[in-house]
């Protein structure tokens, strides 16, 4: 009996593989900056700051902590969306051949663009952070610190994590895994479900947390990254069915009272306009002209 028994598991595994190497198995890595571990002020997060560059590297090396894992996982194909500040923080020297890198904006699906091309089976959320309604995190914010206040889909708060994993959803992706800060993975987890969590740093304000070092922050990647892979199918999609009403609250109130002047837009209250979008992709590219229009061409 426990021959038989091995040998039926051996060949439902010969059989399992043979199927999940012709299909292949697709992961979407978004990354932003703010959740790696270390990060907690401007310093290092743009350009400007005295450790920038060595958090790039860091950032980096988080991310193909990931990829490297969800490879090892069985991963056939990966895409990897920079997708902090200027979207041009990876080094993409230190990538593999078969990882394609998405870069700068502007982008209609912000952080997730290139969900569109399909047939992904799971995404992966590296260095998030919580939301700018959440009471705690570093750096807690959504879309833009310096001018957006809230921002909610069906009246339901929508930091960046529940926002990205509702585009996921328009394609049929899951969200598996989130690094970040605590608050950033619970928020996740609160508001996407049981997703897999790497907490990397613990936050005591906006500007100060403790945290792993990059290389327990690396290693605690690489094994959540497995284990989302090993139940890849237990996890839900965000799907939310349309018509999908966002509210995003301005700090200056300028912005929603010239957004009014538009028929697609209601002013709900004085920092606030609403839109009616039909799904995720028309929510996430109206979001996109909000934060990005400007009259100048460039930068
Ligand atoms: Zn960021």
């Amino acid at each position: 009996m426990k021959k038989i028994g091995f040998l039926t598991t051996t060949l439902m595994i010969l059989m399992f593989s043979n199927s999940f190497a012709q299909d292949g198995l697709k992961i979407y890595i978004s990354v932003d900056m703010e959740g790696i571990a270390g990060a907690v002020t401007g310093e290092q997060l743009s350009p400007g700051g005295f450790e920038y560059q060595r958090f790039r590297e860091f950032t980096t090396a988080e991310t193909l902590a990931a990829v490297n894992a969800a490879f090892e996982a069985g991963a056939t194909e990966i895409v990897v969306s920079d997708s902090h500040g200027n979207g041009q923080n990876l080094l993409i020297e230190q990538f593999p051949e078969n990882v394609k890198i998405i870069r700068s904006w502007p982008r209609k699906l912000g952080m997730m663009q290139g969900l569109e091309d399909g047939g992904f089976d799971g995404a992966i959320y590296i260095g998030y952070h919580s939301s700018t309604n959440y009471m705690s995190g570093v750096r807690a914010h959504t879309k833009s610190s310096a001018d957006i206040t809230g921002l909610k889909l069906n009246g339901k708060i929508a930091g960046e994590s529940y926002f990205n994993a509702a585009i996921a959803g328009e394609f049929g992706v899951p969200i598996i895994m989130i690094s970040g800060d605590e608050a950033a993975v619970t928020e996740a987890q609160d508001h996407i479900g049981d997703i897999e969590g790497a907490t990397v740093k613990w936050a005591y304000s906006f500007h100060s947390a403790k945290s792993l070092s990059p290389a327990a922050s690396r290693k605690l990647i690489a094994e959540k990254t497995k284990a989302a892979i090993a139940r890849i199918d237990d996890f839900k999609v965000l799907k939310l069915e349309g018509p999908i009403t966002m509210d995003m609250s301005f700090k200056n109130y300028r912005v929603s009272e010239v957004l009014s002047y538009l028929p697609q837009f209601d002013r709900i209250d004085s920092h606030t306009i609403r839109y009616v979008g039909s799904d995720m992709i028309d929510i996430s590219t109206v979001a996109t002209f909000i934060t990005g229009y400007s009259l100048e061409l460039s930068p």
